[in-house]
């Protein structure tokens, strides 16, 4: 098959890949419909960091992406919930469904990864698990990690309930954003808006969706958010908030000035939830949110226990996730894809790759 392929920094080909087969009667093969690149792809594209994994250095090559729809060509005996030719998304890793975490329903932080390679693995994001930017994918045990795409969802939104939407709903989530609540949103990329529309969605009175780049930030007022330059967010939102600062921030940057912001930003008391896959350079005033009394999450989304509160709401109108795709490449062009969605050119948000 073809596919792209991590092969360095900067280097990811579209190239001929090893066809990928059902190694474990729980997994699943699907012929690829639509993928997207995700913002913590570009870790991979700078040679920086993704949690334990270090770009710069030599690495096996692997087929990259991790937010993936399809159709179902192949099912091993132990799927029960998948039939060929079912449409299906999938979450961003895979999860044993046996562990203590996976069976307490935190398969995000499923412990499979000490056994091997395809256990509790990202897919896309090192040789582990090969990922979705490909003609075909190995989905491992789909029944936990895997949903039939339901009636009134795009294709669009399926893709965003891969990874984008799910994660700026934990966001909002961690940071316990209830009815009237004041929020702050630093960085509108597609997690970040994501989230706001979220915070909008569960009852939030007022949203701030903060980012320098106007057409992203201008994008919040289809939603009911309300666009904010970084420069004049501190002082704009104390005076809105009468110097107290808001309930609830989500920080969906991950970098010393936004961590920085973040801390400002929410009021005593307040929650902060860090959506941004961090960096080596990455510091936060802690002395800060220990006088505020901040209570602070970071993670990884668990995609999969979103779906269910998510599917609904995107049903019935009040998630829809417009605008947020802004380029369409055929796979083939993926090599390109990576390079103009690194660049912010063009206004880019977020692309979709047909293969
Ligand atoms: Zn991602
Ligand atoms: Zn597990």
């Amino acid at each position: 098959m073809k596919a792209l392929v991590f092969n360095g920094p900067e280097d990811i080909r579209y190239e001929s890949f090893n066809d990928p087969t059902i190694r474990n009667a729980r997994n699943l093969i699907i012929k690829v419909q639509r993928c997207s690149i995700c913002g913590s792809d570009l870790h991979m594209y700078h040679g920086g960091r993704i949690g334990p994994l270090d770009y710069s250095q030599p690495m096996e090559r692997f087929c990259t992406g991790h937010e993936t729809i399809g159709e179902v060509m192949e099912v091993g005996s132990g799927v029960h919930r998948h039939k060929i030719g079912d449409r299906i998304l999938l979450a961003p890793g895979a999860a044993c469904g046996t562990c203590r975490r996976c069976l307490s329903g935190q398969m995000n932080l499923c412990e499979g990864y000490r056994h091997g390679p395809g256990h509790g693995a990202p897919y896309g994001i090192s040789p582990m698990l090969n990922g979705g930017h490909a003609e075909y994918i190995e989905v491992v045990n789909a029944d936990l990690s895997a949903t039939a795409i339901p009636d009134g969802i795009s294709d669009e939104q399926a893709i965003l309930l891969t990874d984008a939407l799910a994660t700026g709903y934990h966001g909002v989530k961690m940071s316990n954003v209830g009815p009237g609540d004041t929020v702050a949103v630093i960085g509108q990329g597609p997690v970040g808006r994501m989230a706001a529309e979220a915070a909008v969605a569960v009852g939030a009175s007022t949203v701030f969706a903060i980012d320098p780049q106007e057409s992203r930030r201008n994008q919040a007022l289809t939603f009911g958010a309300i666009p904010m330059h970084p420069d004049e967010a501190e002082s704009t939102i104390l005076e809105v908030t009468k110097g107290l600062g808001v309930d609830s921030v989500i920080e969906a940057v991950g970098a010393g000035p936004t961590l920085m912001q973040a801390v400002t930003l929410a009021r005593h008391g307040g929650r902060l939830s860090i959506l941004g896959v961090l960096q080596n350079d990455t510091s936060m005033p802690l002395h800060v949110a220990q006088m505020k009394n901040l209570i602070v999450h970071m993670g990884i989304a668990g995609v999969v226990d979103t779906w269910q509160e998510l599917i609904p709401l995107i049903q019935n109108n009040r998630i829809k996730g417009e605008g947020t795709f802004t380029h369409s490449f055929d796979l083939a062009d993926g090599a390109e894809a990576f390079r103009m969605f690194n660049n912010r050119e063009d206004g880019v948000v977020k692309v979709v790759m047909t293969p």
